[in-house]
């Protein structure tokens, strides 16, 4: 079938503003709609021009349809746009306000057809929740029990809402009562969701006296949940299908929890990678030594070479914390912390000015600062 052109439907150019496709539109659609305009083929006129609309109005869709045609909006072209989902009672009311009220002939319309939004499966509301973690936690996993408020399909009624059905009188269980009222178009015919049974088509004898008739309760729950070793502050888990319910047989929310880590009070988290400060005396590092330092995998030891410098950064590879959805892990650095001592006894003194008279300055750094002096 050879599509028209959508600005052609409209009788817009291709460089119409957003205002002049909406007049166009409000104009094609009081002069077509089929509660007013009963001529044979009026009804298509009516549905083409919305579909028109509704892409035009997007400015997404409009530029995927000035790129691509119609073949922007065909099954596996440039967009999954479904024009199933066109609901033109959205786009009219939008425009039109409340007051146009609803078509009763739109279920006429194939793909147009209008939905009840009461009795539409909505899905559950999703939750977010901080939760926070020690250092070990975060690094090793851990289980956690979370209190949760949630809404949950009440057990009583198995989400009816109450017991002993019958068929509503007022809209003969068809969920949507037919109404003439007043409008742009003069007196119009038009549908809406039956007030009685809010378009379940259903009425209760009984009301379900712990949901009081919503279908839903509140409930406190505790979730065990497991956390997987490496997680960091913002991290985020996904409970899928944990969170609040889902009405008329939507499916449920989900509950994210986002991580807030303590700081451990020696190690240092960046990323993956560790850090940890180690203070060595001076002789040590002039000497050399053995010394024994924490790590994640329990208590290690590292080698300080003769001569180490103030700051050196020692790597230790594959030390550090595991990644979350990997099998790797980061890695740890020690950082020497040469400690100058403050507290000497006189004999210790003595021994540092018996060192101070030998020759100290033989290292590059001394001479090269005694250039700047001039
Ligand atoms: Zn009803
Ligand atoms: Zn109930």
């Amino acid at each position: 079938m050879n599509k028209k052109d959508y600005y052609e439907i409209l009788g817009v150019s291709k460089d119409a503003t957003d205002e002049e496709i909406k007049r166009a539109f409000r104009v094609l659609a009081k002069k077509y709609h089929p509660d007013v305009n009963k001529e044979p083929g009026a009804a298509e006129k009516f549905k083409e021009i919305g579909e028109a609309y509704q892409v035009l109005s997007d400015k997404n869709k409009r530029s995927q349809y000035d790129q691509f045609g119609h073949a922007a909006f065909e099954n596996g072209g440039a967009s999954n746009f479904d024009m199933g989902d066109i609901n033109l009672d959205d786009i009219l009311s939008s425009i039109f306000g409340d007051s146009f009220g609803s078509f009763s002939s739109f279920s006429d319309f194939g793909g147009f057809g209008r939905r009840r939004s009461s009795n539409k499966p909505r899905r559950g509301e999703d939750l977010l929740m901080r939760i926070r973690l020690t250092f070990d936690e975060a690094v090793n996993g851990c289980k956690k029990d979370i209190k949760v408020k949630v809404s949950e399909v009440c057990d009583n009624c198995h989400g009816e809402g109450g017991f002993n059905p019958s068929t509503c009188p007022t809209c003969k269980g068809r969920g949507v009562v037919i109404a003439e009222q007043r409008s742009l178009f003069g007196v119009i015919q038009t549908q809406k969701t039956c007030p009685e049974c809010e378009g379940t088509g259903k009425i209760y004898r009984e009301v379900c006296n712990e949901c009081h008739g919503s279908g839903n309760v509140v409930n406190n729950k505790v979730l065990s949940v497991n956390v997987p070793a490496g997680v960091d502050t913002g991290s985020q888990l996904r409970l899928s299908g944990k969170g609040g319910a889902g009405t008329n047989g939507g499916p449920n929310g989900d509950i994210y929890l986002e991580f807030q880590v303590e700081e451990h009070k020696y190690f240092e988290r960046n990323d993956n990678d560790i850090y940890l400060e180690v203070p060595v005396t001076i002789t040590d590092a002039i000497l050399g030594c053995k010394k024994e330092i924490p790590t994640l995998d329990g208590n290690g030891y590292i080698e300080i070479k003769p001569g180490t410098q103030n700051y050196t950064k020692l790597k230790l590879k594959g030390k550090g914390i595991k990644e979350v959805n990997g099998s790797g892990r980061g890695d740890m650095y020690v950082v020497v912390n040469v400690i100058i001592p403050t507290k000497l006894t006189k004999g210790q003194k003595d021994l540092l000015k018996e060192l101070a008279d030998t020759n100290l300055e033989n290292e590059p750094e001394f001479a090269d600062f005694k250039r700047s002096l001039k």
